[in-house]
Order: C-alpha cells, then structure tokens, then sequence
C-alpha cells in the first residue's frame, strides 16, 4: 500500500546520501554573526564571543514522540525544532543556531523528507536561527529526528533552575494543558477514523488545542520581555512534561517548597469546554498535561509591580521552605500535596 502511493515520488535510494544533503540544505542560508560556517564541511565553525554558550539536544522517535497519522511531516519538522529552542529560552539566553541529524526508512520518499525540512526552515525563518549541520542516515524502520540547539547570553543574565528562594512568586507564561488536549483529540478522531474513513470530523471547536499540539510556539519572546521590564527570575524552566513535574524540578534543585493556587492556573477557554465534555479535571490537565512549552520561573516578590497585570504572565503562588514541600490550595482552600506526574504516567490513567 505504501509502494502505490509512492509511485510518482522519489526514492532516497536513487538520490543518495550526499545528493539528499544537498538537496534539503541548500535553501538554508545563514545570518547570524556568530556562524563562521555552516553546512558544507567536516564541522560548522561558530565564533566564541565574550558570551556564554548553551547548548541542547531533543531526539524525537516515531511512534515514541509522534504519530504520523496526524502529525503532518512539515509540523514534526517545525515542532522539533521549538523543542529545543524552548530549552535555550528557559535559560533566558538567545538561540542562534541549529543541528538536525535524521535516519528515515525507504518507506520515506524525497517529497516527505522536503515536507520535513520546510517545516524547519520556517522554524528557523521565524526564530531567526540558523541551520548550521547535521548528519543524515537510514533506519531499519521509521524516522527519528535529533535536533541540537546553540544560544548565547551573558553569564549575568543565565537562569537555572536552582535560584528559587521562599517568599519569591512562581509566574507561568501562556496557559496551560491545551496540547495535551490537542493530543486526546487527535487521537479520538484517529480511533473514529479506523471505524469510519468517511467521516470527516468536524474539529472547529478544538482549533486551538490542535494548533497548541500540531504547532507549538517556543516563548522566545519571553527573555526579551523580562528584560525590558528589567526583571530577572531567580530560577526558570519550560514546560514540557507538565506544571507539576516542572515545579518538582525548580524545588527540588533549589531546596524550596511551594504554594500553588488552583484558581490562579491560566486556562483557555477551550481547555475548560473540552474537559466538560471528555469528563477530565481541568486542574489536573494544567498540572499534569505535557506539551506546552510554556515557561514557568520564580521572581523575587520586590519584582511583583513589574509583572502585575501583564497579559502574558500569570503569578500562580509562591515559593516556601523545603520542609512545606509541594502543595496545591484548591478553590476549597483545602491543601493537597502534588504528585511528580508527567504526562506520559497521566496517558495511562486516562481511558
Ligand atoms: P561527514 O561525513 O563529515 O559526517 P556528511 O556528509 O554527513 O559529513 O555531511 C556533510 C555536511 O552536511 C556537513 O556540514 C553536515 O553537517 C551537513 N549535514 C548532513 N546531514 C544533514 C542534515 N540532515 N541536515 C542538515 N545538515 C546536514
Ligand atoms: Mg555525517
């Protein structure tokens, strides 16, 4: 079945390696000071400023990370790239370039491989970095990506995840738990599909948790704007496996404890309609759903007046001592300890 509908395409057999990297490297052009060279040689040569340099790798598997029967090649290309770049923004650092290494199966034709790399060319178009190597290879089965990203900041102005203090706010970016969502939707329509092909799903009131899960945004906006509002958190992590398990890592490598406020969790409205409807608690999804590549970070509580009111930034408690642990007051102003789930454990609970 795969053979017919790859009749008109190209095979990577016939193209071969050297030809593959050239063809989907060479609309990629450069344009950071930094990159001396890019693609072309036996390394990429980038130039060492009085900066500091940070440096992160994501690998994405198929059938471990993303389903081909909706994920669009050109989305995973896209997505796999603001995996990355979100880890270098949660270091309030500026990302620069990239690396994409792939192994593809012959079930692949060219045509998906090019899918593939527009989506990272747009990546890189918007986020202004630039594509500077990788390696290419084949697999026994599927596609695996591995994508490394390059930022700079200076050494002063470096967040980690260990500098949360008591009395310091925790403020996330964004809302949570829509690509989670995203994720229960898609695969809903997948399990109708087997059953019916005909039927066309009608997906206009999930539009924004799809987007959020089929095209995620790294906040490279937010570094920025913590700097214009002369604001520097004391501890910052993006969130990709959930706000629980994110809030786990900040206190655990800080030795703080917290105080979450179920009330003050930013939810969008299609988070709130869609739990109604498959049943889910929404607080739970905001704690436990991955996927959103939102920020979450720790500001002392003199910064308050800076952040108050802005659309993008929502204090959802504080940081206590280590002894307080982790805890959640629900809208009942009742204390519930909070669990380490990543939203993969959540994925088995859910039926
Ligand atoms: P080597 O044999 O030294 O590993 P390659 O032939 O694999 O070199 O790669 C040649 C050039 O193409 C290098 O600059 C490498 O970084 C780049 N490259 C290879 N594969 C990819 C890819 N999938 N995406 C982007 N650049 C690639
Ligand atoms: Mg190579």
């Amino acid at each position: 079945m795969l053979e017919d509908k790859n009749q008109n395409k190209t095979s990577l057999a016939e193209l071969g390696e050297f030809g593959l990297i050239n063809h989907i490297t060479k609309y990629f052009k450069v344009s950071k000071p930094s990159t001396i060279k890019g693609v072309g040689d036996d390394a990429a040569v980038l130039d060492a400023s009085e900066k500091q340099t940070l440096v992160t790798t994501d690998l994405l598997i198929e059938g471990v990370h993303f389903d081909l029967s909706y994920m669009p090649l050109k989305h995973l290309g896209y997505k796999s790239v603001m995996v990355n770049l979100s880890d270098v923004y949660a270091m309030n650092a500026e990302a620069e370039q990239i690396t994409v290494s792939i192994a593809v199966s012959n079930r692949f034709p060219l045509e998906a491989i090019e899918e593939l790399y527009a989506g990272i060319q747009l990546a890189c178009d918007t986020y202004k970095v630039d594509l500077i190597g990788g390696d290419t290879t084949s697999s026994t089965k599927g596609i695996l990506i591995s994508v490394t990203a390059i930022g700079k900041a200076k050494a002063e102005n470096v967040v980690y995840r260990n500098g949360a203090k008591p009395t310091d706010l925790v403020v996330v970016t964004g809302d949570l738990g829509a690509a989670y969502l995203g994720l229960q939707v898609l695969e809903r329509e997948k399990e109708v599909f087997k059953v019916n092909p005909q039927n066309q799903p009608d997906l206009d009131a999930y539009t924004y948790l799809i987007e959020r899960q089929l095209k995620p945004e790294a906040r490279k906006d937010i570094p920025a704007l913590l700097k214009d509002l002369d604001v520097k958190p004391t501890s910052m992590i993006d969130i990709s496996d959930g706000l629980s398990s994110e809030l786990f890592h900040i206190c655990t490598q800080s030795k703080v404890g917290c105080k979450i406020y179920e009330d003050k969790l930013p939810l969008d409205p299609q988070v709130i309609t869609t739990c109604e409807e498959f049943e889910l608690d929404s607080t739970m999804i905001a704690l436990s759903g991955g996927e959103d590549y939102e920020l979450l970070f720790t500001i002392s509580i003199d910064d308050f007046d800076k952040v108050k009111g802005n659309p993008n930034l929502t204090v959802i408690g504080h940081i206590t001592e280590e002894s307080q642990g982790l805890q959640l007051i629900t809208r009942a102003n009742q204390e519930i300890e909070l669990q380490a789930q990543g939203w993969n454990s959540l994925k088995n609970i859910i039926v």
